[in-house]
């Protein structure tokens, strides 16, 4: 596979770029490659890069494609947006629009705020909670992600009970102090810290799939116990929703395992693209912020007209009857694909899946934490990676994140990853 131009547009970018991308993990250095694929475009399931290779694409910008690209329904409604104005820093229709869609669509979320990212909505959310409830700390899941803002980079450390340390320079000790982590799916450890500080927790803030350390199943009574502790310690529930919202469900993870948060965050796909992201919940709780009650949170570029637009877009097509039977029949065709694949090699592998979020780990499961996701053979995924690139098959370029299914993938763009899958394990 030529990337001669690709390479040749990453020189150039590292002149004015840091690193020469705009987000670290889009470097594709855990792969091993050289330079990163510059993308030139992309039409339903397939992306063409800058060196004319196509691709059948299984990140979905990371989430957010969930139709593919180029749906007519979002484009037509971009176009029309184009015209009429691309912002004015003035409500729009298309704020309650798109806001109406998410409160119908999960019923524990109430009111909702849009932002303009996924990291703006957990911020924000963690922000009311402490407002709310005039506490200082939060409890987060080892491996979770929720966005880079200063709270949540505090990850690393291991073990349970421990205070977070700073995950980056520039991350002050005082700002994660006030974080407390637990490993993901550990329900003593998660009781031992509300029995020794539940006076003080102002959120638990959980992704209910875990999407971040490649995919993690929440196990039975995960939830449920999270739901438990915060209700009888006065804490708030938040379910990071970014990317399970509108994705492993219409009402997200929360419908699908029927566990009702305080605060919904989300993101990703009801941008249908562009950048966006939402929190929501309570009305109780929602009534707190901005300029209703004294909780500050503000965006010049909150509710843009045309991230609205492709949101509501984007969301009308999901609302269609039938739409998540067939994500979820694509998402199973897939994983039968890798996982006949892999088990004809007699390779360890894991293969963990929620609806259209899936990820093969290259180590005997189970994985079910992020100490647990650790062990797998990132090199042996690395030469996957790219075998699977040469192939035609785009993937997320590290083992700790999530095969995205679209809908726009066909039953040949399937059974051409399965394939390739095949000739990787089998040579
Ligand atoms: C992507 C993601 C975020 C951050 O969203 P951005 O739009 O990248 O800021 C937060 N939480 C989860 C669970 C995510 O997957």
């Amino acid at each position: 596979m030529k990337t001669e131009i690709s390479a040749r547009l990453f020189e150039e970018a590292q002149r004015y770029i840091p690193g020469g991308v705009n987000s670290p993990v889009r470097a594709m250095k855990s792969v091993g490659m050289p330079h990163p694929l510059f993308v030139a475009r992309a039409k339903g399931a397939h992306i063409w890069d800058a060196d004319g290779n196509e691709l059948v694409d299984f990140v979905s910008s990371w989430g957010p494609m969930i139709l593919g690209w180029g749906h007519p329904d979002v484009i037509g409604r971009l176009r029309v947006q184009l015209d009429l104005g691309t912002s004015f820093g003035a409500p729009t229709e298309l704020e309650t629009e798109l806001a109406r869609l998410i409160c119908e669509a999960m019923p524990s979320v109430e009111m909702v705020r849009m932002v303009s990212s996924g990291t703006e909505a957990t911020m924000s959310a963690v922000r009311v909670a402490r407002g709310f409830t005039r506490r200082e700390k939060i409890v987060k899941f080892i491996g979770c992600y929720h966005g880079h803002s200063d709270a949540f980079l505090a990850a690393a450390g291991s073990g349970v009970l421990t205070l977070a340390l700073p995950d980056s320079p520039g991350v002050t000790h005082s700002t994660t102090a006030d974080t407390l982590l637990v490993e993901y799916n550990d329900v003593e450890a998660l009781s031992a810290v509300f029995a020794e500080r539940g006076e003080e927790i102002a959120a638990l803030i959980v992704e209910p799939v875990a999407g971040n350390m490649g995919v993690v199943l929440p196990e039975p009574g995960f939830l449920e116990a999270c739901r438990e502790l915060c209700t009888r310690s006065g804490a708030l529930l938040v379910f990071d929703e970014v990317i399970t919202g509108f994705r492993v469900g219409w009402g997200g993870a929360q419908e699908r395992f029927g566990v009702r948060p305080d605060l919904t965050t989300l993101g990703k796909i009801i941008g249908g693209g562009l950048p966006v992201g939402a929190f929501g919940g309570r009305r109780d709780v929602m009534e707190t912020v901005a300029p209703l009650g004294s909780t500050y949170q503000a965006g010049t570029l909150s509710g843009n007209p045309l991230a609205m637009a492709a949101g509501a877009a984007t969301l009308r097509v999901l609302a269609e009857p039938g739409v998540y039977e067939r994500l979820e029949a694509l998402a199973h065709t897939v994983a039968a694909g890798l996982t006949d694949a892999a088990s004809a090699a007699g390779r360890p592998f894991t293969l963990n899946r929620v609806g259209p979020m899936m990820t093969l780990f290259f180590c005997q499961g189970p994985v079910r934490s992020f100490a647990t996701a650790k062990q797998a053979d990132t090199q042996l995924f690395a030469d996957y990676w790219m075998h699977m690139l040469e192939s035609g098959i785009y993937l997320a370029p590290s083992q700790f994140e999530a095969t995205m299914i679209s809908l726009a993938l066909s039953d040949d763009d399937i059974a051409r990853a399965a394939a390739a899958a095949a000739a990787f394990f089998g040579g």
